[in-house]
C-alpha cells in the first residue's frame, strides 16, 4: 500500500477537528534535530475542546504520539506511524494569578520565565535554559541550573487517550530526575506553577545569568537535542558525568556520516547538516559502547528516540 493510499484510510477513520490535519508530515522540519521521516498524520488542535474530541473519536487502534517543540527527541528516519498531535497557538497562554502562573500546554519554557519574572515571581528562571514547552517540561521533569520542573509545579490538567480531562497535582507525578509518573498516552494541556514574590529585576539579572552560562557551555545554536545521556549520578553527586566519562573514552567531535560529538559539550549530539536520525542514534550508541568498554558504565540515553527505521534498515 503506498503512503497516500495509507494516509486517505487513515484519514477516513479520523474524527472532523476544527484545528488542522497535515500528511505525510516531515518529522525534520519541526524537531530541533531536524532529522526523522514523516508522521502518518500532524495534528495542530485549535484548542483543548478541540484535542479532547479528537481524542474522544479517534480509535485506540490508531497511534497518537505527542510533540513539543520536538527539544528531546531523536526521530527515526522511518517516522511514526499514526498521528502526531503538535501543540501550538490555543496553547500558549500564560497568565499569573498571585504567586502562580498558569501556563498552556505548548507555552514555551523561556515566556514562562519571562512573565514569572515581569510580575516578580522567582524560582522559575531555570526555564529559561530549556527551549521546549512546559508540556515536554511536565513529560521529562526539565532542570537546569539548580531547578526542576517537579520543584515548581502544583498541578497538571492532562487529557487522556479517551478525551477525559483530568487533575494531577505534584504527589501524584511522583518526579524524579529527568522523568516523571505522567500517565501513558497523556497530554498535558495546562500547568500550574509556583513561584516566590521577588524582586523583578533580580529575578530578570539570574536569568541573564542562566543565558551568559549556556552559551559558554553548550552547543545552543546547533541541530541538536540537549543532553544525550542521564547523568548516572542524577542531577548532582560525585560520580562522574556523563559528558566527562563521553570526554575520557576519548569521543569529543567523534563522528559517523554527518552526526558529531558536539566538541563544545561532550554530552550533546550534533547534525552538522545531512545528517541522519541513524547517523546520530548510531554514532550514540558507539559512544555508550566506548565508554562501558573503557570505563564499565552503561550510558542510559535521556533523549526519547521515538519512530520507526527506514525501510531496510534495523
Ligand atoms: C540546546 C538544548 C539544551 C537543552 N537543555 C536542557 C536543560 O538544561 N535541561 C533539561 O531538562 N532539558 C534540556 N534540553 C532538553 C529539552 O529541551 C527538554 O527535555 C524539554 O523539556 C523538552 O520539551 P519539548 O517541548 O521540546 O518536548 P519534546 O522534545 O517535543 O518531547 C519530549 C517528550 O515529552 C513529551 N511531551 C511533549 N509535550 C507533551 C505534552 N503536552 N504532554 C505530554 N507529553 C508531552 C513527548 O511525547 C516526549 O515524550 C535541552 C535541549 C536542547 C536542544
Amino acid at each position: 500500500m503506498s503512503a497516500a493510499t495509507k494516509s486517505v484510510s487513515l484519514f477516513d477513520r479520523l474524527p472532523p477537528v476544527r484545528g488542522a490535519y497535515q500528511a505525510d508530515y516531515p518529522l525534520s522540519r519541526i524537531t530541533w534535530f531536524k532529522v526523522g521521516g514523516v508522521a502518518d498524520v500532524l495534528f495542530r488542535p485549535a484548542d483543548a475542546d478541540d484535542l479532547a474530541a479528537f481524542l474522544a473519536g479517534c480509535p485506540t487502534d490508531i497511534p497518537v504520539t505527542v510533540l513539543g517543540v520536538g527539544s528531546n527527541v531523536l526521530v527515526r528516519d522511518g517516522g511514526i506511524r499514526g498521528v502526531v498531535v503538535r501543540l501550538g497557538r490555543g496553547f500558549t497562554d500564560i497568565v499569573v494569578e498571585d504567586t502562580r502562573v498558569v501556563a498552556g500546554g505548548g507555552a514555551l519554557d523561556i515566556n514562562v520565565a519571562r512573565v514569572a519574572a515581569d510580575a516578580g515571581l522567582a524560582g522559575l528562571e531555570f526555564l529559561s535554559g530549556v527551549p521546549g514547552t512546559i508540556g515536554g517540561a511536565v513529560r521529562m521533569n526539565a532542570g537546569a541550573y539548580g531547578g526542576d520542573l517537579g520543584g515548581i509545579l502544583d498541578s497538571v490538567v492532562l487529557l487522556d487517550r479517551a478525551g477525559r480531562a483530568k487533575t494531577l497535582t505534584r504527589d501524584d507525578l511522583s518526579f524524579a530526575y529527568r522523568q516523571s509518573r505522567l500517565p501513558p498516552q497523556s497530554i498535558v494541556v495546562r500547568a500550574v506553577l509556583g513561584g516566590t514574590p521577588s524582586d523583578t529585576a533580580a529575578v530578570h539579572g539570574r536569568m541573564t545569568e542562566i543565558k551568559q552560562a549556556r552559551e559558554a557551555t553548550q552547543p545552543v545554536r546547533t541541530r541538536t537535542g540537549g543532553s544525550t545521556f542521564r547523568n548516572p549520578c542524577g542531577p548532582e553527586g560525585d560520580a562522574p558525568r556523563a559528558w566527562q566519562l563521553i570526554d575520557d573514552a576519548g569521543c569529543r567531535g567523534l563522528t559517523r556520516g554527518g552526526a558529531m560529538v558536539s566538541p563544545v559539550h561532550c554530552n550533546f549530539l550534533e547534525n552538522t547538516g545531512q545528517a541522519t536520525a541513524a547517523d546520530l542514534e548510531a554514532l550514540g550508541e558507539e559512544v555508550r559502547q566506548r565508554v562501558a568498554e573503557q570505563t564499565g558504565v552503561h550510558l542510559q540515553w535521556e533523549i526519547e528516540r521515538l519512530g520507526e527505521p527506514a525501510r531496510g534498515t534495523s
